[in-house]
């Protein structure tokens, strides 16, 4: 449409007016206002004929049936017998495949890999950093993740990469970013590996009400739409202990107050009991991890409706290559730690019926495996359909409703994947995603090789 619109201003603007000049410009003018008023009137159709779709919602599945697609959005789901494909609608074909919406991931960073976790991430520049980063938004994509959180980049590297996307230039999932997560002076969120004469300081850090609200503020304004804090310390940082809480309950109150009246849901990293409760009790809407919860937390995140964003596949793939990975020591041995308590306290969890988004913090293991945290879901209890829904239905309800995914129903954004079988008998066929639709464009379609 740029092109046409383009190219009719400079016939328009051309001084030449010969005869054939003229005949020329009428009939590229008319060809042009045709061509923009179909545009208008009518955006690209596309109709997928599925031999399954799994209607996340209910764990229905119905066969053959066709979606179509206007533009960027679902328009019409309906049995393939009574959709008929127009002239100049594109088809997609395919007959054996199991279709639901893009997964969700709410907890990310696609700007670190394990490589980029102690030390060594020191030496790595922010630059490097957002082309890691877009080589990892491809793999995750690939990977049936259309929609991911990024919770925690360096020097706004991940909305960088969220712009890059949006913009066409790099392919990705959807990025919803935080952009530096909020943290207390040698918390989790500060960067504490350097000698004191370097004087560095994390470029989250924030301490006091007064220095947090300016911290959320500042952070909205160079692009964030999430805010992360983190509310006790963690695994992958130096010198804090996962169990003890970092922000004060009143600096959290402030946060989400601040947070929430700016239009943006909080994300709180925390490990350990105290931190969740409080995390809870000061109104943020996620809680990241929650591996240390006592029952008194898991009682706290049910009463209140928070939801807790699990991450536990990295313990599954920890545990087998933890003396291959570059991570410190001091780390290994709080991983080791967190990894004993973590299946059992989020297995109470789930019995308890808190609210479950899913989220896997891939960078802790390599981009793209994202999908292996379903089955440990499935292992600590919930049926396939609830971990499913973690990452559809339950993920769109924690990002907000102006994001238009999670399902696949007449004006959801045409965020569409592929399965060979039924994901609701065997979870793990969605570690082999073979179709990715993101906004009706199609970024992979293994079906379409054979
Ligand atoms: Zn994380």
């Amino acid at each position: 449409m740029k092109a046409l619109k383009n190219s009719f201003a400079h016939v328009s603007a051309g001084r030449e007016i010969s005869p054939w000049g003229v005949l020329i410009a009428v009939v590229l003018a008319t060809l042009a206002g045709m061509a923009l008023t179909a545009s208008a009137q009518a955006p690209k159709r596309t109709v997928i004929r599925a031999g399954r779709v799994l209607n996340v919602r209910t764990g229905e599945l119905r066969a053959n049936q066709a979606i179509v697609i206007e533009g960027d959005k679902i328009s019409q789901i309906a049995p393939s017998s009574e959709v008929t494909a127009a002239a100049g609608d594109a088809t997609i074909d395919l007959p054996d495949a199991t279709l639901l919406p893009g997964l969700i991931d709410m907890h990310t960073h696609l700007t670190f890999d394990l490589n980029s976790l102690g030390y060594q991430g020191l030496s790595i520049s922010t630059a490097r950093e957002a082309l890691h980063g877009a080589r990892n938004a491809r793999r995750t994509l690939d990977a049936g993740f259309t929609t991911v959180r990024n919770l925690g980049a360096k020097n706004y590297a991940d909305i960088a990469l969220r712009d890059a996307i949006n913009d066409g230039d790099v392919v990705g999932p959807r990025i919803v970013a935080s952009g530096p997560a909020l943290g207390i002076t040698g918390g989790h969120c500060d960067e504490n590996l350097l000698p004191p004469a370097f004087h560095f300081e994390g470029e989250g850090v924030a301490d006091g009400v007064e220095g947090v609200q300016h911290k959320v503020r500042e952070v909205i304004k160079y692009g964030a739409e999430v805010i992360k804090i983190c509310a006790t310390g963690g695994v992958l940082s130096k010198g804090d202990d996962p169990n003890a809480s970092q922000y004060t309950l009143e600096e959290m109150k402030a946060i989400v107050a601040d947070a929430h009246r700016l239009g943006r849901r909080v994300a709180a990293h925390a490990h350990g009991a105290e931190g969740v409760r409080w995390a809870s009790e000061a109104g943020v809407d996620s809680i990241e991890h929650g591996h240390l919860m006592d029952d008194a937390a898991v009682a706290t995140l049910k009463k209140n409706g928070t939801y807790l964003v699990p991450t536990l596949f990295l313990g599954e793939y920890m545990e087998k290559n933890m003396d291959r990975s570059d991570v410190p020591e001091f780390s290994k041995q709080k991983m080791r730690d967190v990894i004993a308590a973590m299946r059992k306290n989020t297995g109470k969890a789930f019995a308890a019926g808190v609210k479950v988004a899913f989220g896997t913090d891939a960078a802790v293991y390599p981009h793209g495996l994202n999908a292996g945290e379903f089955h440990v879901y499935v292992q600590l209890g919930m049926t396939p359909l609830a971990a499913i829904q973690t990452a559809t239905i339950n993920a769109s309800d924690l990002l907000g409703s102006k994001y238009l995914v999670g399902t696949l129903e007449p004006g959801r954004w045409a965020d569409v994947i592929a399965v060979d079988s039924d994901p609701t008998k065997d979870v793990t066929i969605l570690e082999h995603v073979k179709f990715v639709m993101k906004g009706g464009t199609v970024y992979k379609n293994d079906y379409s090789k054979r």
